[in-house]
């Protein structure tokens, strides 16, 4: 079973017996305390020896991300005090007193090991976790994950040495190894260390004690893959909607390039992730991955959201509910209305396939033609170039290039010649909110909307698959306008 264990870096004993005793009340199940951060070793152990449960004690190496500077002997001498007064001994993987752990009996010894850099091979991480093992009674290591190769190199490594049946704990430090920590657990990780609150981390990624006790240890893991994801608010609205639902879960961010996506994918297997959305640029690229795919994303031939179902892992696109439920909202009647979609990637489609199925007049146009020519062909829509389309009488413009968005040119993708009174102009941008589009619909009159609705709507609904719970709209909104205020 693992442990939620609460790791204390305070600088005098005094405040560390504090955070010790506030720790316990609060749920913790094993502390660990860094006498290495105190400006001065306790002379005495007596108050630490009072404290309930499990207590690990810990002089961490300078090189190994701790701030003990001491002489061996000294260390020594204050392991054996610890060790007496009924702690836990952690000694770094080579440190010479790991010869000497035999004398620290009854006391439970832990050999453990840090990188703070990277995470090598799965052969060199099982390596670590052997020899670390050797002579402890928990092995514990800890790699900085830069990749979602190195996640799932560590999740392959704690597959094969669970084989062992050695006690071990095995760390990703760093955002994208934060599935090692929520799932220690599956991990086979007996101890999962967190920090008492936010800011008190003494490991990069380390969660907080009030969201590690909320999660649990079967927590619900979701997410999301694409790169890059820099200005995602995806987090933002699942997070809201967990707690909102009260169920017990989380959403990550795995940036994750177009040559680690099966990584990926052995990861969500071997730790039981429910699922993640895709975005760019994986969009299509994902399908002949997955176990299999329902008739819409099939249709559109891209994926947002994948269900893991007992292992199968099923494909679908909320993104067409997004725009769906958008227009919806905004009460647009579609059937027969002449409408333009500006752009021909992967918005285009959901887009595309809402207009056409609901019996719109669809042009398209994109800056390169051949793709909205083939995706008119796909969706039975008009391909229609820029300029001929601006001396079109649209009822429904829906941008769908990245122009406007924070971070591209800000600029219109079409003439304000195009815009005018009682039109419905939607924009699938919504960073900033009101855009050089927008703005310019407005102006003349139109119905402009960014693409908060459609982010909202298709977030909802593959909260709902995951989770089968329906989350107020407002939820979501009310999350995505703190994320971006
Ligand atoms: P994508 O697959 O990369 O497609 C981008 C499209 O925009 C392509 O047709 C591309 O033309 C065109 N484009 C790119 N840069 C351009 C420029 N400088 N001038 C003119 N056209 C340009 O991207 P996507 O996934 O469809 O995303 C497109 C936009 O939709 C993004 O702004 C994204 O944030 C937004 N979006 C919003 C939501 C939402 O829920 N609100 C969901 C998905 C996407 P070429 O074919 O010539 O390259």
């Amino acid at each position: 079973m693992t442990r939620t264990c609460v790791a204390i870096s305070e600088a005098d004993a005094a405040s560390a017996l504090a955070v010790a005793r506030e720790a316990l009340a609060r749920g913790a199940e094993c502390l660990e305390l860094r006498f290495d951060a105190m400006a001065e070793l306790p002379g005495d152990l007596t108050p630490f020896s009072q404290l309930e449960g499990r207590k690990i004690a810990t002089l961490r190496e300078r090189e190994q991300g701790g701030g003990w500077e001491g002489t061996t002997e000294a260390k020594w001498e204050f392991l054996r005090r610890a060790a007496k007064a009924g702690f836990d001994i952690d000694l770094e993987l080579g440190h010479p007193l790991v010869s000497r752990t035999h004398l620290l009996r009854p006391a439970k010894v832990i050999v453990s090991y840090h990188d703070l850099k990277k995470t090598p091979s799965v052969a060199r991480i099982i390596e670590v976790l052997v020899e670390c093992s050797a002579r402890s009674d928990m092995a514990k290591a800890a790699f900085q994950v830069r990749t979602v190769h190195d996640l799932a190199q560590l999740v392959e490594a704690a597959q094969l040495f669970a084989l062992t049946r050695e006690r071990f704990t095995l760390i990703g430090m760093g955002e994208l190894g934060m599935a090692t920590r929520v799932l220690a657990h599956r991990m086979g990780s007996l101890l999962s260390y967190a920090a008492v609150s936010p800011g008190k981390e003494t490991a990069p990624g380390q969660l907080d004690l009030e969201t590690a006790k909320w999660l649990g240890k079967e927590p619900m893991v979701t997410g999301i893959v694409g790169s890059p994801l820099d200005h995602t608010v995806s987090p933002a609205l699942h997070t809201a909607a967990y707690r909102a639902s009260a169920v017990r879960g989380t959403y990550l961010k795995w940036v994750t390039m177009v040559d680690e996506l099966e990584d990926l994918l052995d990861v969500v297997d071997a730790l039981g992730i429910r699922g993640f959305n895709v975005t760019i640029p994986h969009k299509e690229g994902i399908l002949p991955l997955l176990d299999s795919v329902d008739a819409v994303a099939e249709g559109i031939g891209a994926v947002n959201t994948v269900i893991n179902e007992g292992g199968r892992l099923v494909g679908r696109n909320t993104d067409v509910i997004g725009v769906q439920r958008t227009f919806e909202h905004h009460k647009v009647e579609v059937k027969g209305r002449p409408a333009l979609v500006l752009g021909a990637g992967g918005a285009s489609r959901a887009v595309l396939q809402f207009l056409t199925t609901e019996g719109a007049e669809v042009d398209i146009t994109n800056r390169t033609m051949g793709k909205a020519e083939a995706l008119a062909r796909m969706f039975g829509a008009r391909p229609v170039a820029l300029r001929a389309a601006e001396e079109r009488r649209y009822d429904i413009i829906v941008n769908c290039t990245p122009l406007g968005m924070k971070g591209f040119p800000q600029e219109a993708p079409i003439s304000p010649h195009a815009l005018h009174e009682g039109q419905f102009v939607m924009d699938t941008v919504y960073n900033p909110p009101v855009t050089p589009l927008l703005a310019e619909a407005s102006r003349k009159g139109a119905r402009a909307v960014n693409g908060m609705d459609m982010l909202i709507y298709q977030a909802l609904a593959s909260f709902e698959l995951w989770t089968g719970k329906a989350v107020e709209r407002e939820v979501m909104e009310r999350a995505f306008r703190e994320a971006l205020p």
